[in-house]
């Protein structure tokens, strides 16, 4: 029996894609905790396939006018031709105006106006229906109107999204189903409804997978274009990014923004005594004994090649140079030899140096780490 576990725990986790990793398995779940550069992306992306919906929606929502002519008598066609062109102008605004991209509450709005309009269209239009008695023809064209749940639930797999937000908007589309069920709204029979109730939650489970391998595969692509390969952390590309966002952040909510530039010290005599090998794994010694020094909010960048970026956001001089110098007492590791490894740092911090630019502060902090090596080495210079 415990064999027969282990075996569909083993076959279970083969189910989730190859390229998420164990420890990123979590971030498929839930959107908390995801790291800054993947929200950021997620809800670019996010925004990106509602306007691209939008698109498809507003060049798609007219023609069915031409069926609904056909079909049924003045003035029915007509108000739902005059919903629909309401319909097309509102995807066409959302296609052309929404610009924000950056935080995923922009993307949250997106998808709700995205699928506010479809649903007050649904609402609508079977308002309108709900006041004629139609039958053969006229009654099959009316019952596609009942189906639009299911292009909402399909659509929905166009997302990166995790599990619970898929599971709410699910929910929410099934809820308005079920209501509209309840209030007699559908224009299909009893029988009919509840078969297409079912087919709805079909939908839903096959969308929610759709959604999470799209995540995952978001996930893995971001990690391995953000990430230096050698060391695990921030690659160069990335840091900017990071750099520039963070400034962001401290211009909006005026905190401190503090950056030091690490250069480890003769480095060089590592490769060329031990070899690359060794010098390679001083590198991620020295990563290791960073990032278990600093905050979780701090960000390490792999700047150059045994140059580091540490971004410490919310952290002014004073208590940036308190962390160094805890980092610096810790000690970045050790030669091959046995002798400390030390590392020359450049700090520099918004409000003290009064920088008006990320440039400027990285400039500034690089610039320090130069008069740190002219002084001697293994030294902090924030003046
Ligand atoms: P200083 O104290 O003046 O900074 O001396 P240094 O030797 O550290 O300075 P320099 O910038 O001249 O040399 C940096 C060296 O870092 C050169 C290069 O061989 C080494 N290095 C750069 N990237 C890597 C890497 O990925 N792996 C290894 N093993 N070595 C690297
Ligand atoms: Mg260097
Ligand atoms: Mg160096």
């Amino acid at each position: 029996m415990p064999a027969l576990i282990d075996l569909l725990r083993h076959r279970l986790g083969t189910l989730l894609p190859a390229e998420i990793a164990p420890n990123e398995r979590l971030k498929l779940l839930t959107p908390f905790r995801h790291p800054l550069l993947i929200s950021r992306h997620r809800a670019g992306l996010i925004v990106d396939r509602v306007r691209l919906f939008a698109l498809l929606f507003a060049l798609l929502t007219p023609l069915w006018g031409v069926i609904d002519f056909v079909a049924f008598p003045y003035p029915l066609w007509a108000q739902l031709l005059a919903l629909r062109v309401l319909v097309c102008l509102a995807f066409f605004s959302l296609l052309l105006f929404y610009r924000d991209r950056e935080h995923m509450a922009d993307a949250y709005l997106a998808m709700f106006i995205l699928f506010a309009i479809p649903t007050l269209f649904y609402a609508g239009s079977h308002t309108l229906l709900a006041h004629y008695e139609l039958a053969d023809m006229p009654a099959a064209v009316a019952a596609g109107y009942a189906f639009l749940p299911f292009v909402l639930m399909a659509g929905l797999a166009l997302f990166p999204l995790t599990l619970l937000e898929n599971l709410l908007v699910a929910s929410i589309l099934l809820l308005a189903q079920g209501l509209a069920g309840y209030l007699n709204w559908s224009t299909l029979n009893w029988p009919s409804f509840v078969g297409a109730f079912w087919l709805l939650i079909l939908i839903a489970g096959v969308t929610s997978l759709a959604c999470m391998s799209q995540l995952a595969y978001m996930v893995a692509l971001l990690r391995r274009a953000i990430r230096d390969d050698l060391t695990g952390i921030f690659a160069r590309n990335s840091g900017e990014e990071i750099l520039q966002v963070q400034w962001n952040t401290s211009l909006r909510n005026n905190s401190a923004l503090s950056l030091a530039f690490i250069d480890l010290d003769h480095f060089k005599q590592i490769n060329d005594r031990f070899g690359h090998a060794r010098g390679d794994e001083a590198l991620r010694q020295v990563c290791m004994q960073i990032q278990n020094c600093m905050r979780s909010s701090d960000s390490l960048v792999r700047w150059g090649g045994e140059e580091f970026l540490l971004i410490m956001p919310d952290t002014d001089m004073t208590r940036a140079r308190q962390a160094l110098e805890r980092l610096q007492a810790s000690g970045l590791g050790s030669r091959p030899d046995d002798t400390p490894l030390t590392a020359s740092i450049g700090l520099a911090e918004r409000f003290y140096d009064q920088i008006d630019s990320p440039h400027g502060l990285l400039e500034l902090a690089d610039q320090r780490m130069y008069r740190a090596k002219a002084a001697g080495r293994n030294r902090i210079q924030a003046l």
